[in-house]
């Protein structure tokens, strides 16, 4: 399931081909996604210029000078392709049509972005840019990592009010917007934190630590995924998904990058948690 950061690498990649230019024609293939689609969802996008590509968590909003924003959600398999633009070094082509092209936005310039999803978990919605933070997929996020309202005497405050384990305490979308299963295991391991450790029981210096390890861990990935955008690997127009060196996640009996101890899995709350119990207390 993409995370900030995947998401962050598809709007990179999506806004040489979307920013300031006309949708000059929106096919849209199926009535729904994961939900319903907005009603007139092709002829309320056809004609609109975009704006400013923006992230919000692990949501894209694409601003129409409609007064609308486009909120667009990968869900679990959504994938995002361009093709007609210079990617990196690579002039795309457009492919043929797939199965489960579900919507098409032919851009001004030649540029096409598809947006794909064999499972349908994804999401699109049309929502007032300026009633956006009320939206009910955005209403209850919390701070964005990188934003001003994430701080330590902020994280250390929610954090002392929660009994669950941190693993769990970190994956809340209302307490921190955008980190996901994987992220939360690698910072956790960088933090030296056991993720089955009670929140408010660890102390509030160790809790503080955790705000620029968050940002550390997820400008890493971020950067990751930039470069794969100018790398062959994304050759074939499709964004977001790079590879990227992980420390524990998915590393279960795998030595310890740091101590060379067998990396543990572990479930917590219905997701694999993966730590080095040497390194984490
Ligand atoms: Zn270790």
């Amino acid at each position: 399931m993409p995370e900030l950061p995947e998401v962050e690498t598809v709007r990179r990649g999506l806004a040489p081909a979307m920013e300031g230019r006309v949708i000059e024609r929106a096919e849209v293939n199926r009535p729904d996604l994961r939900w319903p689609l907005p009603a007139g969802l092709a002829d309320r996008l056809t004609g609109a210029r975009v704006g400013l590509l923006r992230r919000r968590s692990k949501y894209i909003l694409a601003d129409l000078d409609t007064g609308e924003s486009l909120l667009i959600h990968l869900g679990m398999s959504g994938r995002m392709l361009v093709s007609g633009v210079m990617l990196g070094d690579f002039h795309l082509d457009h492919p043929a049509p797939q199965k489960h092209d579900h919507v098409v936005l032919h851009m001004e310039g030649g540029a096409r972005v598809t947006f794909n999803d064999a499972r349908r978990f994804g999401a699109m919605d049309l929502v007032r840019t300026d009633r956006e933070a009320a939206h009910w997929l955005l209403a209850g996020l919390g701070p964005e990592p990188f934003g001003n309202d994430f701080h330590e005497s902020y994280l250390v405050m929610a954090l002392k009010s929660r009994k669950s384990p941190i693993k769990t305490a970190l994956l809340d979308q209302r307490l921190i917007a955008g980190l996901g299963n994987i992220y939360v295991c690698e910072v956790l391991h960088r933090a030296g934190i056991d993720p089955r450790r009670a929140a408010n029981r660890i102390a509030s210096a160790r809790l503080a630590g955790l705000v620029p390890i968050i940002r550390d861990v997820l400008a890493e990935a971020i950067e990751a995924g930039g470069s794969s955008l100018r790398d062959h690997r994304q050759a074939d127009g499709e964004l977001g998904y790079f590879q990227h060196a992980f420390r524990v996640y998915d590393r279960e009996d795998a030595p310890c990058t740091a101590c060379a101890t067998p990396i543990r899995r572990i479930v917590q709350g219905g997701r694999s948690s993966y730590f080095c119990p040497s390194c984490q207390r």
